[in-house]
């Protein structure tokens, strides 16, 4: 069992209150015992990210030299404490054994695609009619408060944390209550890398609690919140008291589009992929399978046998495929929608229910499940499920499909699957999402972009787009004529 404590100003803190995370693929199992840091906790560590930024302490605003050292080394760390990281994804969250290390790696990404970003950033400049000198300069926002969700512990911290140290900025990271040890790892291996103690603090406790306070807090400058569409939309109304910066990264329920004329074989094999990984518990999963009607009854048949092929099981087993779900109340959620979904009609393909053999009694197992002929309209296929269960919807023309894909709150990922180029490239242009994959599913770059449309969020990550949201952008305006014939303009005098 891993003890957690906050670490603030390089320094670890106990509390008298603490909470233990069982492992979801087995509840009798404690995974990590949490202290939960007090408000005061919280604050000391704001007020020292905001004096290090303030006065930069530590050359850290002014020296990207050593910010792009400790990115390099943050991402060389990871790698070499994998298996440790791996093990806790397991027990924390059951992720399966091939997802984490594959989590693992993409977050050692991210930390190295934004080494060397520091001494790339460069404002414009720009000499106007007059010829004075307008100079644009980019500069670290401050004091980020970074706020994370449990599903994809690493690369949602490593998202929001990689970028702010390449510009500059100071950090106070809030992980999810689940995942604190992951979290608490990642946070040792971070101070580890030469990062002067206090540029980054971790606290845990309460999203409630310690995150809103955080939200509230007028010493940060930004919020960067990855979570649900709820929490999302309390935060926003929250930062407007101060007018803090947010950006914010939520709900999902994606649109597979799949056309006759696609490769079927291949497409199945990337809804799989894109609709079951971490047990569906992921913002991008592509959870609404639009299928051209002509072909509806063939694509069943097939999703219904890679269903079955699919390895549900212990994740620490190296051909697990699903995983448990996080938590008993994340159970109970999908399975009052399953039931939801059964009640108003809907044909159940496979799947359905808890899984309660097998040794796997004492976890969050639930079938893979997938409902036929959905109505758009209805609950299940509107609302983010969070959990291994699919819905179908048939479609008749491209415009059908495109209708079918944009009547939702939400907008950020889709799939098209086809083999007709040109009309991939017309359906991507008329999607609303902020990540569209052609013949794919569910990949995500450390050099490409994440972010959502409508509901699914503001802002992007990821790429040369995701260091945006860490700056600040300055104009120095430089006079050099000397003529000031705008002042005589205005002026008489
Ligand atoms: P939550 O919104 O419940 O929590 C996310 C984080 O916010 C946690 O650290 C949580 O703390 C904290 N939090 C909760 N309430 C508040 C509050 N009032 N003020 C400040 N912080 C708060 O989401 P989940 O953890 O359940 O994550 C799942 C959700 O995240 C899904 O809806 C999913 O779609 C979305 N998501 C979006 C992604 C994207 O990139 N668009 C990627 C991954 C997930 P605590 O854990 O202590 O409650």
């Amino acid at each position: 069992m891993i003890e957690v404590k906050s670490i603030i100003d390089g320094e670890e803190r106990k509390s008298d209150q603490y909470y233990y995370r069982e492992c979801p693929y087995d509840n009798e199992k404690i995974v990590t015992k949490t202290h939960i840091a007090s408000i005061e906790d919280l604050k000391s560590a704001i007020d020292i990210a905001r004096e290090i930024f303030d006065n930069d302490r530590y050359n850290w605003v002014s020296d990207y030299k050593q910010r792009d050292r400790v990115l390099f080394k943050i991402a060389e760390r990871i790698r070499e404490e994998s298996q440790t990281l791996v093990d806790l994804l397991i027990d924390e969250i059951g992720m399966p054994l091939r997802q984490a290390k594959t989590h693992v790696n993409a977050a050692a990404d991210i930390f190295e695609y934004y080494a060397g970003f520091g001494s790339k950033i460069y404002g414009n400049v720009k000499f106007l009619p007059n010829g004075d000198l307008v100079q644009l300069v980019k500069e670290p926002v401050g004091v980020v408060g970074a706020i994370t969700p449990w599903n994809f512990p690493l690369t949602q911290s490593a998202r929001k944390i990689a970028p702010a140290i390449a510009v500059g900025c100071t950090i106070v990271w809030k992980p999810a209550s689940y995942t604190s040890g992951i979290s608490y790892y990642l946070a040792k291996i971070i101070m580890s890398s030469g990062i002067p103690k206090g540029v980054i603090n971790v606290v845990f406790g309460p999203g409630d609690k310690i995150g809103s306070e955080l939200v509230r807090n007028n010493k940060v400058d930004k919020i960067s919140f990855t979570g649900e569409t709820t929490t999302g939309k309390w935060i926003m109304q929250e930062a407007s008291k101060d007018l803090k910066r947010i950006s914010l990264e939520l709900g999902g329920k994606n649109p597979f589009i799949l056309f006759k004329d696609a490769n079927l074989d291949q497409a199945i094999k990337g809804l799989m992929y894109g609709m079951f990984r971490n047990a569906g518990q992921a913002c991008g999963a592509t959870t609404r399978l639009l299928v051209e009607e002509e072909i509806a009854e063939k694509v069943e048949n097939k999703v219904v046998e890679a269903i079955k092929r699919l390895k549900v099981g212990n994740p620490r087993v190296e051909d697990t495929d699903v995983g448990p779900l996080v938590s008993k109340s994340q159970e109970n959620k999908v399975l009052n929608y399953i039931e939801m979904g059964l009640k108003e009609g809907y044909k159940l393909l496979v799947g359905g229910t808890k899984i309660r053999n097998n040794g796997l009694e004492r976890g969050y197992f639930i079938e893979p499940t997938v409902f036929s002929n959905v109505d758009n309209k209805s609950k299940i296929a509107q609302e983010e499920i969070f959990g291994p269960v699919l819905v179908i919807m048939y479609f008749k023309s491209e415009d059908e499909a495109i209708t079918i894909a944009n009547d939702i709150i939400y907008g950020l990922t889709a799939a098209i699957w086809t083999n007709d180029y040109r009309k991939a490239l017309r359906v991507s242009r008329r999607i609303r999402a902020g990540s569209i994959w052609i013949n794919d599913a569910y990949t995500q770059p450390a050099e490409g972009l994440w972010g959502g449309y409508k509901q699914s969020g503001i802002g992007r990550e990821l790429g040369l787009q995701g260091i945006e949201d860490f700056v600040e952008v300055k104009m120095i305006y430089n006079n050099i004529n000397e003529n000031y014939l705008h002042f005589k303009q205005v002026y008489k005098y």
